[in-house]
């Protein structure tokens, strides 16, 4: 049984001061983009991870016990239904890891659709959903795919009508950032944030009218400052796809991804060559919106 799911960018990425729990209020509208892990899951007397890089993808931090989204995932999903199972998870990973694109919440919405056929559960929609939500702020988009507002934390999704063919630079970086530590500096740079991020007005209006060029100005990460803070020369690599970009560029989620948005494949694969000419070592393109979780192998 093997699952793909999608990296996702976000469109815009309002952040508003931390809740007493420590949680931040957000503001976002995900996009589900090209940038895909197959997880395959088979029967397994313990819980076991395996992970196989696609495309040069740098897996040396996933870890392969429970500490793996993707075994928390099953973990939960068992106990949901009252079962003491356990299963073999092999993640082909395609997604870079630690960049602000959610691979490891792409990894858990992955193997909650494929455990759920595996073990014939056949779960509600909407506990997958809640199952997700508990998983992490990322998982239920990972689940729902296309475009979609975020609020809440980000785990409260709606899906928003997306006609565009939008094509995506995705420059990931040689380290990981942690996502905790930005929104830790994001604290220290932003002591008096208020508690409701503004709405993102623009960018559905550019949405709802498949307007390209107001959706490129829509675009927005408030953790770009606390991220280029934290590792100053991201700003340096922001300035260097700025500079080979004809079109908006913009940090993908907690960094460190860059990410370059054009409305045409011939405009990505134009900024990728000059890049990968300027010397930066790894360029993909992308194109969203793409599915959610799905499953594209039956096996057995
Ligand atoms: P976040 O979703 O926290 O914003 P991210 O998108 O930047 O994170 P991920 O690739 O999801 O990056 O991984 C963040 C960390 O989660 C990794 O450094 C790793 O330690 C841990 N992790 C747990 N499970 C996985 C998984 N299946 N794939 C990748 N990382 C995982």
């Amino acid at each position: 049984m093997t699952v793909r799911a999608a990296a996702k960018v976000n469109l815009v990425l309002s952040v508003g001061g931390p809740h007493p729990d420590g949680m931040h209020p957000l503001d976002t509208v995900y996009q589900a983009i090209s940038l895909y892990d197959d997880v395959r899951a088979s029967p397994a007397e313990e819980w076991e991870v395996g992970v196989t890089p696609v495309g040069g993808v740098d897996c040396s931090g996933v870890p392969l016990d429970e500490g793996n989204l993707a075994v928390r995932a099953g973990q939960l999903l068992a106990a949901h239904h009252g079962l003491d199972r356990a299963a073999r998870l092999d993640i082909d990973k395609g997604i870079p890891v630690a960049g602000g694109l959610a691979g490891g919440s792409a990894d858990a919405a992955a193997a909650l659709v494929a455990l759920d056929r595996l073990w014939h559960l056949r779960t509600p929609d909407d506990d997958l959903l809640g199952l997700a939500a508990r998983l992490g702020s990322d998982v239920p988009f990972a689940l729902l795919g296309g475009t979609a507002h975020g609020g809440g934390n980000g785990e409260q999704v709606t899906p928003l009508a997306d006609a565009g063919d939008h094509w995506w630079v995705v420059v990931p970086d040689e380290g990981g950032l942690s996502t905790p530590a930005v929104y830790r500096e994001y604290d220290r740079l932003h002591p008096d944030a208020p508690t409701t991020p503004p709405a993102s007005h623009a960018l559905l209006a550019a949405l709802a009218d498949g307007d390209h060029a107001a959706l490129a100005a829509a675009l927005h990460n408030d953790l770009e400052g606390p991220a280029v803070s934290l590792r100053p020369e991201l700003g340096e690599r922001l300035a260097l796809v700025r500079a080979h970009h004809e079109g908006a560029v913009l940090l993908s989620g907690s960094g460190p991804t860059v990410l370059a948005l054009s409305s045409t494949h011939e405009g990505a694969t134009q900024t990728r060559r000059a890049l990968l000419e300027a010397g930066v070592p790894v360029v993909h393109v992308a194109t969203g919106p793409v599915a959610g979780a799905h499953v594209v192998e039956l096996v057995g």
